[in-house]
């Protein structure tokens, strides 16, 4: 995979795994509507399930530092 900014072709994948719901409240549900500017926060809030993970796929250039979506 080549690097979009410096066109360095050595890319690597890595996952990220976020961890959400932890402590859940719907005043927190509505700061992570804000913060993620997205109604998926706020209806995570008023659900109130527990701890909801989500691992995202992205590419990184060891070149640059440059962090993109796999
Ligand atoms: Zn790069």
């Amino acid at each position: 995979m080549k690097c979009p900014k410096c066109g360095y072709d050595g890319c690597q994948i890595i996952s990220e795994t976020q961890t959400k719901g932890k402590d859940y409240s719907v005043g927190k549900g509505c700061c992570g509507a804000l913060f993620l500017q997205s109604w998926f926060g706020l209806l995570c809030g008023f659900c109130g399930e527990g701890k909801k993970t989500t691992t995202r796929n992205f590419w990184i250039c060891h070149n640059c530092g440059h962090k993109f979506k796999a």
